[in-house]
C-alpha cells in the first residue's frame, strides 16, 4: 500500500537525539525531561520542551534521577552549586 506517499516522503526527518547527562546514552527528547537555565539565573525543568536557556537532558527514569542527585553533575554542566531542592524536583518529576 502506497495511499498518500509521494516520493518527498522518503525523505526522513532527523530525530531529534539529545543525550542523558547521568547515563550518556542518546535518547529521542521525547523520553527526556530537560532542565534549563533561563536568562535570569533560575532553574527550571522544562516540560513543554521550549523553554529559553541553556539546557542539560536527563532520562525520565528514577534511576538517571537517582544518579544525578548523587553525582550532582548538573553542577558541572552549568558551572554552579544547584540547590538541592532542584535534584529533589527532578526526583519528583520522573
Ligand atoms: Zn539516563
Amino acid at each position: 500500500m502506497s495511499k498518500g506517499k509521494t516520493a518527498k516522503g522518503i525523505a526522513i526527518k532527523q530525530i531529534e537525539m539529545r543525550r542523558c547527562v547521568a547515563c550518556r546514552q542518546a535518547r529521542h527528547k521525547s523520553e527526556l525531561l530537560r532542565v534549563v537555565k533561563n536568562s535570569s539565573g533560575e532553574f527550571l525543568l522544562d516540560t513543554s520542551g521550549k523553554a529559553q536557556g541553556r539546557g542539560a537532558y536527563i532520562c525520565k527514569s528514577e534511576i538517571c534521577a537517582a544518579t544525578l542527585k548523587k553525582r550532582r553533575n548538573l553542577d558541572k554542566i552549568f558551572k554552579t552549586k544547584l540547590p538541592n531542592e532542584l535534584y529533589d524536583k527532578i526526583c519528583a518529576a520522573v
